[in-house]
């Protein structure tokens, strides 16, 4: 923190400083003027104006817009039932979600773009619309929604970050990019916010007034290994968001002595561990194939053995399984890195990544190929003309290796797969060489943990009180403290952001 006190010159002055150009970040600034036209809104981004956008712009674009406050909250209030958020909390996020339906299709319009809904009893949808349809309440999932502006899509990607994206720029938002906030200016004793110190794309340290306050939006801290060993209890995993996530926010939330909460969740994390690929080099991982047409492959652990029926559509339960009555994590995390084994008919069948979300999908400079020839190349996939020769390779026991592909392969051609139950139309023999290994990791999509928010968007101190001027929305500090509900993350950023949008609105300016 930087005191005031010490502050010899500003260099700029604002309303209100937003940091941050995701979701939050902009909804907080499409409020704020529309709660006030005259309003003077500086938006600070880490990242260059190609590469803004964070999380969200590299999400899957999906909202879970409810109807029904009373609902909303004693749903929510059982996902976070293993660590709960004030009630004023719950029900300052209730009250406001069920505000966004129209705001949010006033948004799409104004961005040439469409609210498309998947309703609950869709027959064939791409994702769970409930998740936790045994809760009670859990009818206020109507639906689940996302902007898009192709005709005949039910995703755009990045759509619903794009939308947002356009009415930012529709509006007298000053943006600075290449700057990112690296500390808040505070009275050492009031805790109160003068502004924000940010390093300019010269590199120099600038002193930034914020007259009615600062909105922190800048998203988790997935991009810091040290801080998800600390915080999460992980290891060996990757990022699948945007590299500029890197915590910078609970570092400055820390330093201005702000309460902080939910950094450990329900199981792992809210929005679960996703199987990864990183590329070597690169600063993030693409997302494994979530859809198969192929079913020539297997998942080994780290001893050669498979550990789960690979055939189960995990993304719907946002990687969690309910075993013995309770929701956990599925084994990926647990079994740590493990490595896919697959055979050619595999390779040439799909595309192994996903490619309508991550960071590495839709913004990185490297391109996954269509038929993986490329990977194959370069040697991000492992092959071998033989299963021994391929466990040599990866540095694997080779008997263990053939021990276990010998016995899915015979367990295919039974019919029946003793081990995990997984069903005989999805399991095709591994027999068709050259054999191929891919190394996974357990992919990061959120890290919720922050500092406390009350109903008004303020950050809470370590002393039980609001830090004056001082506000978080988004991510960084969100309610997702327990099981997840698809669409909750970005519909949380929109909340969060109008309300303190039209917290700042309100405060008086300080000069
Ligand atoms: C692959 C994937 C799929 C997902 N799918 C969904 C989904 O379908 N639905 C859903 O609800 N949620 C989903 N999520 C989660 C959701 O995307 C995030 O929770 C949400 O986007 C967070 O938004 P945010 O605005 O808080 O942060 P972000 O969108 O991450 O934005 C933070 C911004 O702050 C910038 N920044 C960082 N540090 C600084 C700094 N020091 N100064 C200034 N700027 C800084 C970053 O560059 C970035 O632009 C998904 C996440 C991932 C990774």
């Amino acid at each position: 923190m930087a005191t005031v006190q010490s502050i010899s010159q500003w260099h700029d002055t604002a309303d209100l400083v937003i940091a941050g150009a995701g979701v939050a970040g902009c909804a907080t600034a499409i409020h704020a003027i529309e709660c006030d036209a005259g309003l003077d809104v500086l938006m600070l981004e880490k990242m260059p104006e190609d590469k803004a956008g964070g999380n969200s712009r590299v999400s899957g674009q999906t909202m879970f817009l409810p109807r029904d406050v009373r609902k909303t909250i004693g749903y929510q209030r059982q996902l976070n039932a293993t660590n709960p958020v004030p009630e004023a909390q719950l029900r300052s996020w209730a009250e406001e979600a069920v505000m966004l339906e129209p705001w949010v299709e006033s948004i799409a319009r104004e961005a040439g773009f469409t609210l498309v809904r998947t309703m609950v009893d869709d027959p064939a949808p791409l994702f769970n619309v409930c998740e936790f349809p045994e809760f009670e309440d859990s009818d206020v999932v109507e639906y689940i929604g996302t902007l898009s502006n192709q005709p005949d899509t039910v995703l755009t990607p990045s759509g619903l970050w794009e939308a947002f994206r356009r009415c930012v720029q529709n509006r007298p938002v000053r943006r600075q990019y290449n700057s990112p906030v690296m500390d808040l200016v505070q009275d050492p004793d009031s805790g109160e916010v003068f502004g924000v110190q940010v390093r300019s794309p010269s590199g120099e340290t600038r002193n930034i007034r914020a007259r009615r306050g600062v909105v922190l939006a800048v998203g988790g801290y997935e991009n810091d290994i040290g801080m998800l060993r600390s915080y999460a209890g992980l290891h060996d995993v990757v990022p699948l968001g945007s590299p500029a996530n890197t915590g910078d926010g609970v570092r400055i939330l820390q330093r201005a002595g702000a309460e902080m909460y939910n950094f450990t969740q329900y199981s792992t994390l809210a929005g679960g561990l996703w199987p990864a690929i990183q590329v070597p080099g690169e600063p993030t991982a693409f997302m494994r194939q979530i859809a198969w047409d192929a079913w020539s492959w297997i998942d080994i652990a780290q001893d050669s053995s498979r550990f789960i029926d690979e055939s189960v559509d995990y993304r719907l339960m946002h990687y969690k399984e309910k075993r013995f009555g309770v929701w956990r994590d599925t084994a990926y995390p647990r079994v740590g890195v493990t490595h896919m084994v697959f055979d050619d008919a595999t390779r040439e069948a799909q595309k192994l990544v996903v490619d309508l979300m991550t960071w590495s999908a839709l913004v990185a400079d490297y391109r996954w190929s269509e038929d993986n020839s490329a990977e194959v190349s370069n040697g991000v996939i492992v092959s071998a003309g033989s299963i021994r020769e391929l466990a040599e390779k990866i540095g694997r026991d080779p008997g263990a290796l053939e021990a276990t592909v010998d016995r899915y392969n015979a367990m295919v051609h039974a019919g029946v797969d003793g081990d995990f139950g997984r069903p005989a139309e999805k399991m095709h023999p591994l027999d068709k060489p050259p054999f191929h290994a891919l190394r996974i990791l357990p992919g990061v999509i959120c890290t919720g943990g922050g500092a406390v928010r009350n109903g008004a968007s303020q950050v809470i101190s370590t002393t039980g009180d609001p830090v004056p001027r001082l506000y978080s929305a988004g991510e960084l500090g969100s309610i997702h403290t327990g099981l997840y509900q698809l669409g909750g993350y970005l519909a949380e950023c929109m909340a969060t952001g109008r309300v303190a949008a039209r917290s700042l609105v309100g405060a008086q300016p300080w000069c």
